[in-house]
């Protein structure tokens, strides 16, 4: 911690080298010209600081070439720090171990019991974690922080999970505090929603976006907001429950309490159910994704009305929030144009034409691994310049 007098010149430097270190923490690699621009800092000071951090072994310099000029491009020293990530999702759990230079070093995914308690999903969490750090050759002591995800909202003041159909026994666990006592790491928690986002924003189909919508759509349908580069929380920690929008008051009750939610017109249980009498037995999402693209007229259909259904959805974030793209992910992005023609119909049809005009409609590049590698620049994202200096 500085001890600094706020205001003076030595605090100012810090604060200048914490940005800098931040953007190029979140780009992965930049040039000095684009850490200028990002950070509205003048060339000359960016250099300075380039130069401090280079010679402090932080941040590693190599020539390029930007528009067909030479360029020196500033990443993250490789051995600048590892970082975590940790991934509960419905059927699997899922880790990585990655540098601050965005490479990941090992990863790994189980499947996970939808009954497991959080003692047994925690117990394999840590081994998992533990064999990975010795796979990529790192001692735990190099780690600078773990992400963990969960598939519900956390309580922002209490650092619980709040109630969730997905994993029935972990509602009141507190995820952070639980793994952070296993592995002696600090810990960041966020929900699935937002750490999909600010993986397709770092390292997938929004790289180079400040603005973006990332929409799940599994068992349950949330979005993580980006807005100006930070993910949008609200006080509550529960901006961007889009699923949780009414589009038919008279519609089916939703686990929330309310009725005619989104996610009940578009969550897999529900469409699942739409398509048993077509399709006995054991049926996914997946499966209806791929059956719709061998040609079932029954799983195209119930794509598509799900499309025009989540397209209500994003013309109403349009028009809240204008994102300059909305990335959807989650086993129904699988689809492709079989579900997102029907979202852009829908945008075009009730979101305000300005609000809509700069929107782009697509899937998530990550696919699954969107979550896992979101924890890994949530750390990124978190980590103050004690972290690294
Ligand atoms: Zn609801």
């Amino acid at each position: 911690m500085s001890t600094d007098t706020p205001g003076s010149q030595s605090s100012l430097h810090r604060a200048n080298l914490e940005r800098v270190l931040r953007a190029v923490r979140m780009a992965g690699s930049l040039t000095q010209a684009e850490i200028a621009r990002g950070t509205g800092l003048s060339a000359a000071t960016v250099s300075n600081i380039v130069r401090e951090l280079k010679e402090s072994g932080t941040v590693v310099v190599a020539d390029t070439s930007s528009g067909g000029r030479r360029a020196r491009s500033v990443s993250l020293s490789g051995d600048a720090g590892i970082v975590v990530g940790v991934d509960f999702g419905h059927t699997h759990l899922r880790v990585a171990v990655g540098n601050l230079a965005h490479r990941v070093l090992a990863e790994e995914s189980e499947p996970l019991d939808v009954d497991v308690s959080a003692q047994q999903g925690f117990d394999r969490a840590e081994r998992m974690v533990e064999r990975l750090l010795g796979q990529a050759g790192f001692p735990a002591d190099k780690v600078i922080g773990v992400g963990l995800g969960v598939p519900g909202p956390i309580d922002v003041e209490t650092g619980a999970l709040g109630s969730t159909a997905i994993l029935p026994g972990w509602t009141g666990v507190m995820p952070g505090q639980e793994l952070s006592g296993r592995l002696g790491m600090p810990v960041h928690v966020d929900n699935d929603a937002n750490l999909g986002a600010l993986g397709e924003l770092v390292w997938g189909a929004g790289r180079g976006l400040g603005d973006l919508a990332y929409i799940k759509v599994a068992s349950g349908v949330g979005s993580g907001l980006v807005i100006n580069n930070q993910i949008y929380r609200g006080p509550g920690g529960t901006a961007g429950e889009i699923g949780h929008i009414v589009l038919d008051e008279a519609g089916p009750v939703c686990r929330c309490g309310n009725r005619g939610c989104l996610e009940t017109f578009v969550g897999s249980r529900y469409l699942l159910n739409l398509l048993n009498a077509n399709h006995p037995g054991d049926l996914s999402l997946s499966k209806v994704v791929q059956l719709a693209q061998q040609g079932d007229l029954g799983c195209r259909r119930v794509i598509a009305d799900a499309g025009r259904q989540i397209g209500m959805g994003v013309a109403t974030l349009c028009n809240l929030l204008n994102p300059r793209r909305v990335i959807l992910g989650g086993d129904l992005a699988e689809a492709g144009d079989l579900v997102l023609s029907p979202i852009r119909d829908s945008v075009a049809r009730y979101a305000i034409p300005s609000a809509a005009r700069q929107l782009s409609v697509v899937p998530g590049t990550l696919g699954g691994r969107a979550e896992v590698l979101g924890a890994l620049a949530l750390v990124m994202s978190e980590m103050g310049e004690s972290g690294v200096l």
